[in-house]
């Protein structure tokens, strides 16, 4: 596993804009992203600094990334399921592990919710967002695994050895990935999570419903809270809680952009990327 002293999750403005300092700082920086982010969708920005004529949000996204390439940092594609600390930070992908002194969460904000009755409110009482963390609370149970992609099987997988069953339940989207032999994957809408004081199980749309003692919620791809979850970062359900330095909670781990809320603009994903920069910077020098 390589080790790098940076790692930034999010290839948008924001983490592009913290990897232009940090690698210009000479530090060793990684940059992981899954896809072109917000900006893949925007055809044409002209209310950002400098451009004398408009420009689609994915050539501004290019551009910045040969910028940080000829900087000195590493830009990778992989999408990171998994965040935790073993003297550094470990991130591990769908391509493999990662390690870092500091990670800077820059995932953007995630589209992907579940609205489902009884889903907040059972949060912490059997509605899980992190498998690792809570599968050990499950051994022998039933349990349930919410998503439709290749992160959903991730979390599955680390409750398989442990639980007495599992089921994978989409919530009426398609299932993209593939699921491991033996698990059942039920396509059906959700109308509710139950239970009074702890989840007892589902009740689809059609009026059946299916009995589970978790439920472990992974959809999409994991989002920038889900993440800082797993390392114990505080969120408010849909941001990245951070002080004026960019920094959690959790010493070594920043966020910047779309994921810590606020103006959800590109000028504000790279200053606060630039702001999050020089934090890790002073950080791994005083502590790595
Ligand atoms: C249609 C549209 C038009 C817009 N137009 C404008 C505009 O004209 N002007 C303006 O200022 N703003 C505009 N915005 C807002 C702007 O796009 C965002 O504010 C900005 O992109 C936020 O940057 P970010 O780096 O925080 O997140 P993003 O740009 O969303 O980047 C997130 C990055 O994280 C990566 N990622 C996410 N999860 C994972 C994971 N698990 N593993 C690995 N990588 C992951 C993604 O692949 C991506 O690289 C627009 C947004 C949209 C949707």
């Amino acid at each position: 596993m390589s080790e790098y002293d940076i790692i930034i999750v999010g290839s948008g403005p924001a983490g592009l804009s913290a990897a232009l300092y940090t690698s210009r700082a000479n530090l060793r920086t990684l940059v992981i992203g899954k896809d072109q982010g917000a900006l893949a969708k925007a055809e044409k920005i002209e209310n950002y600094f400098g451009l004398a004529e408009p420009i689609s949000g994915c050539e501004l996204v290019e551009n910045t990334k040969i910028q940080a390439r000829s900087l000195g940092a590493e830009l990778i594609t992989d999408e990171i399921f998994h965040i935790s600390w073993n003297q550094g930070f470990v991130l591990e992908g769908r391509q493999g592990n990662y390690q870092a002194k500091a990670v800077l969460l820059a995932t953007g904000t995630s589209r992907k919710k579940a609205d489902i009755r009884g889903l907040a409110e059972l949060e912490g009482h059997g509605v899980s967002y992190c498998a690792i963390c809570d599968a050990f609370f499950y051994r022998g149970r039933k349990v349930a695994v919410l998503g439709n992609e290749e992160y959903a099987v991730h979390e599955l997988s680390q409750l398989l050895p442990v639980a007495g069953s599992a089921v994978i339940l989409t919530d009426g989207k398609e299932f993209l990935a593939k699921a491991p032999e033996g698990v059942p994957v039920i396509t059906k809408k959700i109308r509710s999570v139950d239970g009074e004081d702890a989840v007892c199980g589902v009740t689809f749309e059609d009026g059946s419903s299916l009995e589970t003692d978790g439920l472990f919620v992974a959809l999409g791809s994991a989002g920038a809270v889900d993440l800082a979850r797993k390392v114990g970062a505080l969120t408010d359900g849909r941001s990245i809680q951070v002080d004026e330095t960019m920094a959690t909670n959790v010493p070594g781990l920043y966020a910047a952009g779309d994921c810590t809320g606020g103006l959800l603009q590109i000028s504000t994903a790279v200053g606060e990327g630039a702001k999050a920069a020089m934090s890790m910077i002073k950080f791994v020098r005083r502590d790595g």
